[in-house]
């Protein structure tokens, strides 16, 4: 009964080239040695801002990305060496946007069909039963099933999105800002369709988000993200109520509280701007915003390491188990 999906050390960096000769001017380290597990049936949030390598780290989970080191494993075979079939059975991806991921030339019910053809899935009347089943599933009705991308709403296409999701009845679904592109009336709907689908199916979902307010109501456990490291991660009570890293506090503070009766301790604000992920600022990569930093911040880069009940951070200023 180990974890679903493990992944260890993930790193990726990109060489960024300039110039008329293109000579690499740096690296960007989009993910840096991120480590983390999902249990079956489980949310995982990731949370960070745009270019903190959420989405990167969602695709090196999927393998649209290969890693530039370390490794993700699906029950404790790393997916480098997975068939395309087994792996798509068990693993697939959301986008954030639902105008774009879906294929305009073909109807809904197409697309949605599309993953039983490639995987040779049934009988030609078995998959049209499934897809079916399907658009019943995530709120669809039959007669949607012959309309092009272009004829539903965001929303709608969201729910294409996710009935192709799950047309393969994968383990896990990596959801990446599933909800950024949509209206709030329609995030919470979307939100909603997919702990439905989670109680109903036994999924994990990896749900990455820019704001702590989505993942909120969605996430067991939440994880933070910046500059391509892991900064934070506990479950979901312990991460609002008791945030220990200063960007989690920073991020908390800007977003309404959940629980408004549970207090967060200090309030905490960001200095500056989000340094760019090129060569990013040495030691701890918060340090240049951090209102708390120390000497050694710049220099030394702290360990994630445990605090106590699955809670992991980032910081020199926290004390770790031992
Ligand atoms: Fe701030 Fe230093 Fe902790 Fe980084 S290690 S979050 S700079 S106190
Ligand atoms: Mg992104």
């Amino acid at each position: 009964n180990g974890p679903l999906l493990e992944v260890t050390d993930l790193t990726k960096h990109f060489a960024v080239h300039k110039g008329l000769l293109q000579r690499v001017a740096g690296h960007v380290q989009a993910v840096d040695g991120v480590t983390l597990s999902v249990a079956p049936g489980e949310t995982l949030g990731i949370v960070g801002e745009s270019g903190c390598g959420k989405s990167t780290a969602g695709r090196m989970m999927t393998r649209l990305l290969t890693p530039t080191s370390g490794q993700v494993r699906l029950r404790g075979k790393d997916i480098a060496g997975i068939e395309d079939g087994e792996l798509r059975r068990n693993v697939q991806m959301i986008f954030q946007d639902p105008y774009s991921s879906l294929n305009p030339r073909m109807t809904a019910g197409a697309i949605v069909m599309e993953p039983l053809i490639i995987h040779r899935i049934g009988t030609p009347d078995e998959r049209k039963a499934r897809t079916e089943d399907l658009f019943r599933r995530v709120g669809l009705r039959e007669a949607d099933m012959h309309k092009l991308p272009s004829e539903f709403s965001g929303g709608q296409r969201q729910r294409i999105g996710i009935a192709r999701a799950l047309a393969l009845d994968p383990s896990v679904i990596v959801c990446d800002e599933p909800v950024s592109a949509l209206d709030a009336s329609i995030q919470a709907q979307v939100v909603n369709l997919l702990m439905d689908l989670q109680q109903e199916l036994g999924i994990a979902y990896v749900f990455i988000a820019h704001d702590l307010s989505i993942v909120y109501h969605i996430s067991h456990r939440v994880a933070v993200m910046y500059l391509g490291k892991l900064v934070e991660l506990a479950d979901r009570a312990t991460l609002y109520s008791n945030p220990r890293h200063p960007y989690t506090k920073a991020l908390l503070s800007s977003v309404p509280s959940p629980d408004p009766t549970v207090s967060r301790g200090e309030r905490m604000l960001l200095a500056g701007d989000l340094p760019s992920p090129i060569n990013p600022p040495s030691g701890c990569r918060f340090h240049t915003r951090c209102p708390v930093a120390i000497s050694r911040c710049k220099s030394e880069v702290p360990a994630f390491k445990p605090c106590g009940d699955g809670h992991m951070v980032a910081c020199h200023l926290v004390e770790g188990d031992d």
